[in-house]
Formats: structure tokens, C-alpha cells, sequence
């Protein structure tokens, strides 16, 4: 019988390596811009045509290649960045495999023109599925440019695979950004269908950082607190954003050696800093760079991994937490005595008849900042408390904040959320009697056939909201209240193309946006009810809803839209109930596709049933 192993063509070979590799234009992006950085390049220039479907260029300044090199880069495993193995482990370079134009060549058609200054001609040369076509000298500037054209041209089933434009461009815009942010003295253009969409001028760290993330309206770099630390394991350096800046989608960078890096374990480290100072939905934003010997992290990185294992990760966690941490005491972002309020200190003006005192100055020598409340109470001796006194507020429900019920009530509404649906999912389950009692301004309360039902009043009127926008949307026939005078909001590049994206569905909804100049653009009408609302905010929370979502799925979007704008105009819980009006919201949420739960899965209605009520007694 006749052998039958044979090895791949280098074609096919480059084929295979390029699936790991270029999984989509972004990719190709990130290849070829750290190329350019580890030519040494400054000026660094970025040209799409359809989301990078048709064209990538990628043009730098760097040192170039000789006719040669330029051949030679494309094969698989030719690299210049390391000549042994030993190299691995003190590697100062982006790339270092010599897997990149190999696997780009292998699935596109590319022309490279390139020129070392030193030399008077440079070299063109066009590769299509790893076949060389052509090579000539030519005139070109010094430097190098590559152009990718029709990714995928000759796998249909991975250009089949790619999304849509605007997604293709976010994962675009998100590698450009990873790197923008290491490099910030290194200048960068990202051009769109001939619009612009970054012109990133060379500065420093910090400003790099709000020109990206920034706006006009929002100072961001003036959120930004420095933080930095040298030890022998590793130096930390960065920035941290204030508290009052934690949004929902913040934005966390980690960067390792000048690499992106997620890491989920020192994420936490950096949050338990903020532990108290921000609330439980929010967190911060934060760019945090470490600088560390190669050698102790893991060399064999993958192109495409952006996790990376560091020998010594407990040893570090101590050294973030107290670098963030020292940096938020430094600011103040850790409560301190208020000035502005009642019973300030009073400073007192210098009198020079009277004799000077020398100030009596305590100090508590046990004193550390870094320590927890909890842990810092354990050493401190309380002034002796009343303890009888504690009991006191108990005694008054009334004093008790509105939305917390009191015990018993929270073990009854313990209903298995089974038995809760199979209540309140009959026909007969919306109260027969119109008998309504708005309990702690949160819970309305109304008998049931089968039991007495408590629905949370803000909860339902989310679900009932929702269910019209989303009618709205669907049917396109929101009302826009025109503004007298329209809003004007600026944003940055990546949330703008969300925002614009978005512009066409927002007016089913009654939101009026148009765009108004670069990143700008000016809100002219609002859905009915959300007069008198922080409309830029609501906007804000739109763009962060869509953004991190595919929003080419037209229901997400139609989804998150909905419910950004039934949780910005649902009435509050302070706020008083007519008779009527709970009994018009009570008919509302009954009439809805689903009156148990928000849209985002909170419970709305809970039902006390006749058993377990007669059971009590
Ligand atoms: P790697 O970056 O891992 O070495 P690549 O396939 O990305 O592998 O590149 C192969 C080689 O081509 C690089 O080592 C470098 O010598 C050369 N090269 C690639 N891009 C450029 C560029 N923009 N300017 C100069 N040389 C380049
Ligand atoms: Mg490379």
C-alpha cells in the first residue's frame, strides 16, 4: 500500500496559520500597525474602505525594508525580531513569530511598497493567496505601506462570517484605540470612507487618553488621577478616573510591556480600592500601565490572546490596591470633612495684640489609611454607646428609608417564582376588586382572587413604558415633543458612530437627533414624558446600552432603547399615587405581555396566597 502522509503546500499551510491569526479586519489592523511601531515609525496613518472588506491601508514612516526584506517578510516564520530562543524571554517587540504577513498574505491581495531612507529606490510588491505576482523597484516615499485589498477574497466562508460594517468597525476602532493608548507620542490617523474618524497628534499619556475617551463637554482629562509605583516585581503607572466619573460602561485598559492585557484578577484588585466610594452598578474607568521583566511573564503570547499570565500575581495585587488607593486619599475621593456645610470650621483672623499659643497637635500612631473601616474599628476604642437607644428607630416604621419593607413582609414575598407565575399568569390574575393601598410610597398593594398582591410601582410603570416604546419603535409612530431650544451634544469618536448609527430608530421612538458637525449633534425633539429629564444623560445611557451590544440586531437595539427611555421617564417611588392613577397602572401592566417581570428581569409583582395567609393564623 502506498504512503499516504504528505505535507501541505506553503499556501495551504499560510491558509490554515491565518485562521488564528485574522479572524477579521481588526486584525489585520493590529498586525500591521504594531509592524509599523516596531519599525520605528511616528507618523502612522490608517485608510478603510468598507469596514476594511475592501481596502486596509496601513502607511508608516519607519525604517523600511530592503527589496529582500520585502520578499522575505512574507514568509512564514521570517521575522528580524529574534534569532534564538534565549530572545524570547527579553522580548521589547510587538510581534516576534513572523506569522503576520504570511497569514495576511495568505487570505488577501496585498500590495507592499517600501523604502529605506538610506536607499534612493524602494520595491513594490503585490502577493494574492501567498502568490508573488510581482516585484519592481519603484519611487516611493521612505517607510513602508501596505495595502490589503478584499480580506477573505479567496475563503467565502470566512468573508460570509463577517458582520456587519459598523461591527466590523468597532472591533476596528477598539484594537486602534489599545494601541493609540501605549503610543501616545507616536502620531495616528484612522480615515473611514474618506471620513475621518481619529487624527491622534502626538502627546503625552494623559492626553492621549481625553482625546480619545473625551469630549468638549466632559474635561475628561481633569477626572484623571496619576498613580505610579516603582517596586522590584513590577512598576505600575496610569491613571484612575474619580469616583464621581464610574459609569456603567466605564473604560479599563490594563497594559502589560506596552500590550493590551485583560486581566480579570488585577480588575478586582483595582476595585476593591473603589470599595465604598461607588456604587454597586458603576466602575471606574482606569488605564493602568505595568512595566515588568519579560522574563516573568508568559513569553509565548498568542497574536490574537489578550490574557497574560504573570508569575508573580499575588505579590502585585497588594502593590495595585495600594497604589490606587494612595491616589484616591491624595484627591479626596475618600469622604472628608465637607466645607460647605453647616457647622464648618470656623478660622479664626489673626490677632497680633494677643500672645501666640503653640498649637497642641494629636496623632494617632495606630492610625492607617489603608485599613478598612472594619478592620480600623477592631483598634480604635468606640465612645460608649447607648445601646438601648439602637433599638429606638426600630420601633418607628415610620422612620425607615421608603424602600426597605420590614421583615416579615420580605419572608412572605418569597414566593417560588413557579408558584408567583402560575398566579399571576391566569387570565383572573389582575386584582378583581379595585381596592388599592400605596404602601411605603413603593409597593402598591390590591386583593387578588387567590391572594393579596404587592407590585412594585416604579417596576411596573418600566414594563408598561417599555412595552409602548417598544410598539413605538416597532411601528414607528413615536410623538416628539420639539425643544425650544435643542441641546447640543458632543462625543467622542467611537460613541458618535453608535449615536449615528442609532439616529434613524431613535425618531421612531420621538427622539429627535440630528448630526450637527463633527461628533456633535443636536437633540431637537424628546418622546412625551421625558420633559424635564437629563436628556443627555438619557442619551448617554443609550449609546453605552447599544455600544457594547451587536446593534445590528435591530430587536437588541429597539430593546435597549426601550428601556433606557421607560427607566428615564417611570414615575419615582417618593412620588404620591392618585386612586385612579394605580388603578389605570394596574390595568396598564396587567394588559402587558408580561407583568411579572422588567425587561431586565426584576420582579414587579409578588402575591401573597389565601393559604399562606390563612396559615399565619
Ligand atoms: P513579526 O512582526 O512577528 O516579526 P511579521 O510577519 O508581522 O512578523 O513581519 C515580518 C517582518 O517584516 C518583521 O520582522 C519586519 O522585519 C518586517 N516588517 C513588517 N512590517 C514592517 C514595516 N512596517 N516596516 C519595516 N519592516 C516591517
Ligand atoms: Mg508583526
Amino acid at each position: 500500500m502506498n504512503d499516504i502522509i504528505h505535507l501541505l503546500p506553503d499556501s495551504v499551510a499560510n491558509q490554515i496559520a491565518a485562521g488564528e491569526v485574522i479572524q477579521r479586519p481588526a486584525s489585520v489592523i493590529k498586525e500591521l500597525v504594531e509592524n509599523a511601531i516596531d519599525a520605528g515609525a511616528r507618523n502612522i496613518q490608517v485608510i478603510l474602505k468598507d469596514a476594511g472588506r475592501t481596502l486596509i491601508q496601513v502607511t508608516d514612516d519607519g525604517k523600511g525594508m530592503s527589496e529582500t526584506d520585502a520578499r522575505m517578510a512574507f514568509e512564514r516564520h521570517a521575522t528580524s525580531k529574534i534569532k534564538s530562543a534565549a530572545d524570547l524571554f527579553a522580548l521589547h517587540t510587538m510581534g516576534f513569530r513572523g506569522e503576520a504577513l504570511a497569514s495576511v498574505a495568505a487570505v488577501a491581495q496585498v500590495e507592499l511598497r517600501t523604502r529605506r531612507p538610506e536607499d534612493e529606490l524602494g520595491t513594490v510588491i503585490c502577493i494574492a493567496g501567498s502568490q508573488v505576482e510581482s516585484q519592481l523597484p519603484s519611487n516611493c516615499p521612505a517607510g513602508t505601506s501596505f495595502f490589503i485589498k478584499n480580506l477573505f477574497f479567496n475563503v467565502p466562508a470566512r468573508r460570509k462570517f463577517l458582520k456587519s460594517n459598523e461591527t466590523e468597525l468597532r472591533h476596528i476602532i477598539t484594537e486602534f484605540i489599545r494601541i493609540a493608548l501605549v503610543y501616545p507620542e507616536h502620531h495616528f490617523t484612522l480615515t473611514h470612507n474618506d471620513t475621518e474618524i481619529y487624527e491622534l497628534a502626538a502627546t503625552n499619556r494623559r492626553q492621549r487618553i481625553a482625546h480619545i475617551f473625551g469630549s468638549k463637554n466632559n474635561n475628561f482629562s481633569r477626572q484623571l488621577l496619576p498613580i505610579e509605583t516603582s517596586t522590584t516585581l513590577v512598576n505600575i503607572s496610569g491613571y484612575i478616573g474619580t469616583p464621581e466619573t464610574a459609569l456603567r460602561n466605564s473604560n479599563q485598559y490594563f497594559f502589560v510591556n506596552g500590550r493590551y492585557m485583560r486581566h480579570p484578577y488585577f480588575h478586582k484588585a483595582v476595585m476593591q480600592a473603589y470599595d465604598r466610594l461607588i456604587g454597586n452598578d458603576v466602575s471606574p474607568n482606569y488605564f493602568i500601565y505595568f512595566d515588568i521583566d519579560p522574563g516573568s511573564i508568559d513569553v509565548n503570547i498568542h497574536p490574537t490572546k489578550t490574557e497574560i499570565k504573570f508569575e508573580n500575581e499575588a505579590a502585585i495585587w497588594p502593590i495595585i490596591t495600594a497604589a490606587v488607593k494612595e491616589m484616591l486619599g491624595k484627591s479626596n475621593a475618600v469622604p472628608s470633612i465637607e466645607f460647605d456645610v453647616e457647622g464648618a470650621i470656623d478660622i479664626p483672623v489673626i490677632d497680633r495684640s494677643r500672645p501666640a499659643v503653640q498649637p497642641q497637635v494629636t496623632v494617632d500612631p495606630t492610625y492607617n489609611p489603608f485599613q478598612t473601616n472594619s478592620e480600623r474599628s477592631q483598634h480604635y476604642s468606640r465612645p460608649p454607646m447607648n445601646w438601648e437607644t439602637l433599638y429606638q428607630d426600630f420601633e418607628k416604621p415610620a422612620m425607615q428609608p421608603a424602600y426597605f419593607a420590614p421583615p416579615e413582609i420580605n419572608q412572605e414575598i418569597a414566593v417560588a417564582p413557579s408558584q408567583l407565575s402560575a398566579i399571576a399568569d391566569q387570565p383572573d390574575a389582575a386584582p378583581e376588586n379595585s381596592n388599592y393601598l400605596l404602601y411605603k410610597g413603593r409597593y402598591i398593594i390590591t386583593g387578588g382572587k387567590s391572594g393579596i398582591m404587592l407590585i412594585d410601582k416604579q417596576r411596573a410603570h418600566i414594563r408598561v413604558l417599555f412595552e409602548q416604546f417598544i410598539d413605538q419603535l416597532n411601528y414607528r409612530r413615536g410623538i416628539s415633543q420639539q425643544l425650544l431650544f435643542p441641546e447640543i451634544v458632543e462625543l467622542n469618536a467611537a460613541d458618535a458612530l453608535v449615536l449615528e448609527n442609532a439616529i434613524e430608530e431613535l425618531e421612531c421612538v420621538g427622539l429627535d437627533i440630528a448630526l450637527f458637525g463633527k461628533h456633535t449633534f443636536s437633540i431637537n425633539g424628546i418622546p412625551a414624558g421625558l420633559e424635564g429629564k437629563d436628556i443627555q444623560s438619557i442619551v448617554g445611557d443609550i449609546i453605552d446600552c447599544v455600544k457594547n451590544k451587536d446593534a445590528n440586531v435591530k430587536e437588541v437595539l429597539h430593546e435597549n432603547i426601550a428601556l433606557t427611555l421607560a427607566k428615564a421617564s417611570a414615575v419615582g417611588y417618593g412620588q404620591q399615587m392618585t386612586f385612579e392613577e394605580m388603578d389605570h397602572l394596574v390595568g396598564q401592566l396587567f394588559a402587558c405581555s408580561n407583568p411579572n417581570y422588567t425587561p431586565d428581569g426584576k420582579r414587579i409583582v409578588v402575591v401573597l396566597t389565601n393559604e399562606e395567609i390563612e396559615k399565619k393564623f
